[in-house]
């Protein structure tokens, strides 16, 4: 977040122990909240910092193993959370047992038996603990022999009947018992915590119900009454008690709901307060825009803009004609012409004689939009230069002179834009194409830098809703939900391999009459002894074969960005048919005339993946087709390959691609910088998730400053997740 090195003391008013104001030197007034260390209280009291082999029950021994599952102090112990709870009956003594009724026993094997006599072969067994002794019986149960053992503590389920007078269990459910497993004496709802070799849950259970009550001063309320009672909340003591040793299921899910609601909360209020302080404390420059330029702006374009486009603009130009940073982000399912929307708020910006930087994740796409945008502004006085990785020395350093002296008005390029040497003259408003591809640690690199431009990020996955009301908490959005006139839904099948055949000459027909195809296979690997078929592998195979005769192009990664570049050209210029190509074609990539995509080995793609890559086609009027090619060996690569021949909606594609596989992953990398959670489950509790976010704006609203002494255990948990010296809250 913001740096404390260019604050100074104000005043040292200590309001409580934990709370200071600073002043920054713009004159905003800070709140700063620090953490007390606690481990320097008094001794014999247990805190959050105390060591585990302090606690009642932890020898050297078990204290190395829950090191090893990351829990090494007090704090930590009480937050291991159990991941499941069983009940358990109460086990009887032999002689206690009540007639007819289900209950559980255990005892020695004393006794077993097979007899074999039909109709009824069965396995006998008598079991005795001490009080009396129990027969068993098992129908049918040849195969319990070698299994139920003389010696064997076993405990059994079951009801019990009186035969011959000897009690008896006709057909119960057993399970051997660990020897230094204790006997159930009281019916029991019991946790299961996640548990190693070393470290049994019931060892885990008995050291956290052991030292539990020792640590209840560690835990402390969060919020008022008013807001515990409205939302029908445990008190947080009552929530660590239940999670840990509930009495029942409602206790244990009562337990459950009010932690997970603080972890969303936590976050809630993270974002919330980030937001504020950025407005608070960054100006940006304003943008005006009349009825004149919009005209100027429009006349650039080679078509009409949609409905959608222009209120996407709309709500563009409402953020940059105030001096707080915009924040957008500008949703759009693939093809839906989210590039024209950014160029005009570029262009705003140029004619308000501000800088405008366009990020692409790839060379490819950097020199794409160079292209399509320098099409578009032919013509004009508007200087508009491509920074790329490969840009030469020479002419960079010029380049880059030009950019400092503010004479380039538009840069495009990649990550190399925003690297430490690159100086602009004044920054008005940074686009980034792909936001989970490319965006928070450049974003970071600019902030850095002193800047404070606009901000418009671009993104064809949707975010699902789970996402936007965290993650992207922060950003306002804007979306743009229906496609250019005159599109077609693309039309998606799935072959197998046997059915190839069939796909390459539908390729074949759609040449004839003059479109062009992708070809997408997973992986370069030339020497790769895997089944994937490389690039060339597959360029030669079909142009020797089923695709012989036509133009075939090859496009990779591991290219030149030069030869990339003349092959792009090249398939623009329809003097390639079939494009053959990795995933580097997956973003962005717009040749309206090619309207088939075969991806070939298409199990092996992500769903959202998959959805971006169909995304190539589907840009013209003519009907489009994208063929997934593949075995599909597994369940989960079924179900997404069949998602996709069910849906065209980038939105649930994205929300199912969520679920699968996990907020984490699906941003590719954990660049988003939040924490995650122990116990919430996004996708999950969606509602309770949308609770805390309206709760989170309501306290805010209600306590800006965190200062109300029902808060101050809140202020800490917010310091102790976010960083351990964290500004708050303004001040005046
Ligand atoms: P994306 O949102 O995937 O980035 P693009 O901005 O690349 O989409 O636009 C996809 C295609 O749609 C491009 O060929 C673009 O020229 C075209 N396009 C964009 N807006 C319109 C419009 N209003 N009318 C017709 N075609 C449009
Ligand atoms: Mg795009």
């Amino acid at each position: 977040m913001i740096s404390y090195l260019n604050l100074y003391v104000h005043e040292s008013l200590q309001l409580t122990a934990t709370h200071f104001f600073f002043r920054d030197s713009t004159g905003i007034t800070y709140l700063v909240a620090k953490a007390q260390d606690e481990s320097s209280s008094q001794t014999g009291v247990i805190t959050r910092q105390t060591l585990l082999n302090a606690l009642d029950g932890v020898s050297p021994k078990r204290g190395k193993a829950f090191a090893e599952i990351g829990v090494a102090n007090a704090g930590q112990l009480l937050d291991y959370f159990p991941r499941a709870y069983l009940y358990e009956s109460e086990e009887k003594h032999i002689n206690a047992l009540l007639p007819d009724q289900v209950q559980v026993v255990r005892g020695e094997v004393v006794a077993v038996d097979y007899v074999s006599t039909r109709p009824r072969p069965r396995f006998e067994a008598t079991i005795a603990d001490g009080s009396d002794r129990l027969a068993l019986v098992f129908f049918n149960g040849a195969y319990l022999r070698g299994k139920i053992r003389p010696g064997l503590i076993i405990r059994v389920k079951g009801a019990v009947k009186v035969f011959r007078n000897i009690p008896q269990m006709a057909n119960p459910k057993w399970e051997v018992v660990a020897e230094e497993t204790e006997r159930v004496e009281e019916s029991r709802f019991r946790p299961i915590y996640p548990a190693t070799a070393d470290l049994s849950t019931d060892t885990i259970h008995k050291i956290i119900s052991n030292n539990l009550e020792a640590m209840m001063p560690l835990v402390h309320e969060w919020f008022g009454e008013d807001l515990i009672k409205r939302r029908s909340l445990y008190s947080r003591v009552d929530a660590y008690r239940a999670i840990h040793c509930p009495k029942d299921e409602n206790q244990a899910r009562n337990a459950r709901r009010r932690l997970v609601y603080d972890e969303f909360m936590l976050m809630q209020l993270g974002l919330a307060i980030g937001k504020k302080m950025r407005e608070g404390r960054l100006t940006a420059p304003v943008l005006r825009i009349d009825k004149l330029l919009d005209q100027r702006i429009r006349k650039r374009f080679p078509f009409e803009l949609t409905e959608a486009q222009q209120g996407a603009i709309y709500e563009i130009l409402k953020d940059v004609q105030a001096a707080l940073p915009m924040n957008r982000l500008l949703q759009g399912d693939v093809g839906s012409g989210k590039t024209v929307v950014a160029l005009y708020a570029m262009l705003v910006a140029v004619a308000n004689k501000m800088q405008s930087a366009l990020l692409a994740p790839t060379e490819v796409l950097a020199e794409q939009h160079f292209l399509t945008i320098q099409n578009m502004l032919r013509d004009t006085g508007v200087r508009i230069e491509l920074f790329t990785g490969r840009t030469k020395r020479g002419a960079k350093n010029q380049l880059l002179a030009d950019l400092a002296a503010g004479r380039i008005h538009l840069a495009i390029g990649t990550q190399a834009l925003v690297q430490d040497d690159i100086e602009f003259a004044n920054l008005g408003l940074v686009v980034v194409d792909e936001q989970h591809r490319l965006g928070v640690n450049q974003r970071a690199a600019l902030k850095s830098k002193g800047l404070a431009p606009h901000y418009l990020v671009m993104t064809a996955t949707p975010i699902p809703r789970t996402l936007a009301l965290s993650y992207f908490a922060d950003f306002d959005l804007s979306t743009i939900n229906h496609l250019p006139p005159g599109r077609q839904p693309i039309k998606t099948e799935w072959y197998r391999s046997s059915q190839a055949m069939v796909a390459y000459d539908f390729i074949r027909t759609q040449i004839k009459v003059g479109r062009q195809a992708y070809i997408v296979v997973p992986k370069v690997s030339d020497d790769d002894k895997s089944e994937l078929k490389s690039v060339q592998a597959e360029h030669d195979r079909l142009s020797k074969g089923v695709l012989s005769g036509l133009k075939l192009g090859m496009l990779h990664g591991q290219m030149p960005a030069e030869d990339k570049q003349s092959i792009m050209m090249q398939f623009r210029n329809q003097q390639i048919d079939v494009l053959i190509a990795t995933t580097v074609i997956e973003v962005g990539i717009d040749v309206p005339n090619a309207n088939v995509i075969l991806i070939d080995n298409a199990d092996r793609f992500g769903l959202s993946q998959l959805h971006q890559l169909r995304g190539r086609v589907g840009r013209g009027k003519e009907q489009s087709h994208c063929i997934l090619l593949s075995d599909a060996p597994t369940e989960s690569s079924q179900e997404r390959l069949r998602a996709m021949t069910e849906t065209v909606s980038g939105f649930d594609i994205a929300e199912l691609d969520l679920q699968l596989r996990g907020p984490g992953e699906f941003f590719g990398t954990r660049q988003h910088g939040l924490p995650e959670f122990k116990l919430a489950d996004m996708t999950q509790e969606l509602d309770l998730l949308r609770k805390a976010r309206e709760d989170a704006l309501e306290l805010l609203a209600y306590d800006p400053k965190l200062l109300k002494p029902e808060h101050q255990y809140l202020v800490k948990a917010l310091v102790e997740k976010f960083g351990d010296t964290i500004l708050l809250a303004q001040v005046g």
